[in-house]
């Protein structure tokens, strides 16, 4: 189910263009397919994917947790109503300030990327319960950028090194289990059946009670219920707490970018340029990344079908939304709908070439809330006037 182009409508008309729209029951949905697949599983949600106060105040309500790694993350998370206890911090940069920090706010779940990271934490000397983050060394058949879980990545430790700190946690009973997070956008059971042999190893050793495999499942057409199939089996084998990590999966269907055309050029190749682009939205540019792309109110009845390019409005050839694609002639005025937009899309704006970050609305019983409001120069202007 979508929005309607009705509703579409009313967002332009009220909030203006380019905005993120969220669709609160469509996260709903998603949550409630990971949970009937994996009942067992507790859901520690990336806050990365979708940090937006309404995105996470309806998850704290349905009974999600959080993964954060900066004290940005964690504050919204509190903020959002999802308690500390439920709060897991991860990330390669933890450093003494982010430990202090998050101690202070009651966080006693923490994934260790490093043995460097643990000698920061083990000075604190607290009453916390670590995961080991596994790198698995693998390719987890993902664009490079998202390849977190590759041997040359930055993340986590190889095997036996991950072996040999459990041993330490262990000896002082702070051991919760073993964090792996291959990558993002792995549709590949394969690359879970790799994981888990890995990780068969390390629960031989060490009967940690945790398995936490992280998130990066592929939007659209994730094989979830193979997947499910395949995890039960194994925490059912060691006895196993399963913790899914799941950014984009929550979030990704249920966002969306409004934007409208603001120029059309004719040429050899077609350029529509809209009032998005890569400031608001990165990752064509970034990963390029494939977003369907529709006209509202339009359809191939009412115009001939052409192939356009959709650039957006900045001075930067990378400034693009989706290339090649076919619609019914765009023109200037017309309103274009990115869909898949509700992870990693306004997390990652920037106010490159002083674009104003567009607003986000929540769309929820049928009705809209504004979640941020647009820009103004003026915010772009107030930090420097310090
Ligand atoms: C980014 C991230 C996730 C979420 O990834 P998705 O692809 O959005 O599901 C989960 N865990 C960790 C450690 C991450 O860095």
């Amino acid at each position: 189910m979508s929005l309607s182009d009705a509703l579409l409508q009313r967002v332009a008309e009220q909030y203006g263009t380019p905005t993120y729209i969220y669709d609160l029951e469509a996260i709903g949905r998603a949550l409630g397919r990971l949970r009937r697949a994996l009942p067992e599983a507790r859901i520690h949600y990336a806050v990365k994917a979708n940090p937006n106060g309404a995105v996470l105040r309806h998850l704290a309500a349905a009974g999600v947790g959080a993964e954060v790694i900066t004290l940005g993350e964690l504050r919204r998370a509190l903020a959002a109503g999802i308690p500390a206890k439920r709060v897991l911090l991860g990330g390669p940069g933890q450093d003494t300030a982010l430990i202090h920090q998050a101690l202070g706010c009651g966080v006693r779940q923490v994934s260790l990327d490093s043995l460097s990271q643990w000698r920061l934490w083990q000075a604190e000397d607290p009453q916390v319960g670590f995961l080991v983050r596994l790198n698995p060394a693998l390719d987890p058949r993902t664009h490079e950028h998202l390849a977190t879980g590759a041997a040359s990545s930055k993340f986590g430790m190889p095997l036996e090194e991950a072996g040999q700190l459990a041993e330490e946690l262990a000896a002082r009973g702070q051991l919760l289990g073993f964090h792996v997070h291959a990558g993002s956008q792995i549709g590949e059971l394969a690359v879970y059946e790799q994981i888990l042999a890995q990780l068969a190893e390390l629960y031989q050793q060490f009967p940690a009670g945790l398995l936490d495999i992280g998130g990066g499942f592929a939007v659209p057409n994730f094989p979830l219920a193979e997947f499910a199939t395949r995890l039960r089996d194994f925490i059912r084998r060691y006895d196993l707490q399963l913790v899914l990590e799941p950014g984009r999966y929550l979030v990704a269907e249920a966002g969306f970018l409004l934007t409208r055309v603001v120029q059309v050029k004719a040429g050899p190749v077609n350029h529509v340029i809209a009032d998005a682009g890569m400031a608001d939205l990165l990752r064509p540019a970034l990963y390029g990344a494939l977003h369907p792309i529709r006209l509202i109110g339009v359809t191939e009845t009412d115009r001939p079908l052409v192939m356009v390019d959709i650039d957006g409005p900045l001075c930067e050839n990378a400034d693009r939304l989706g290339r090649a694609r076919t619609l019914p002639s765009p023109r200037r005025g017309d309103l274009l709908l990115v869909e898949q937009a509700g992870a990693y899309g306004f997390t990652m704006a920037s106010n490159y070439a002083s674009s104003l970050r567009p607003a986000e609305v929540a769309v929820r019983d049928g009705g809209l809330i504004l979640a941020r409001r647009r820009e103004t120069v003026e915010d772009l202007l107030r930090l420097e006037d310090a």
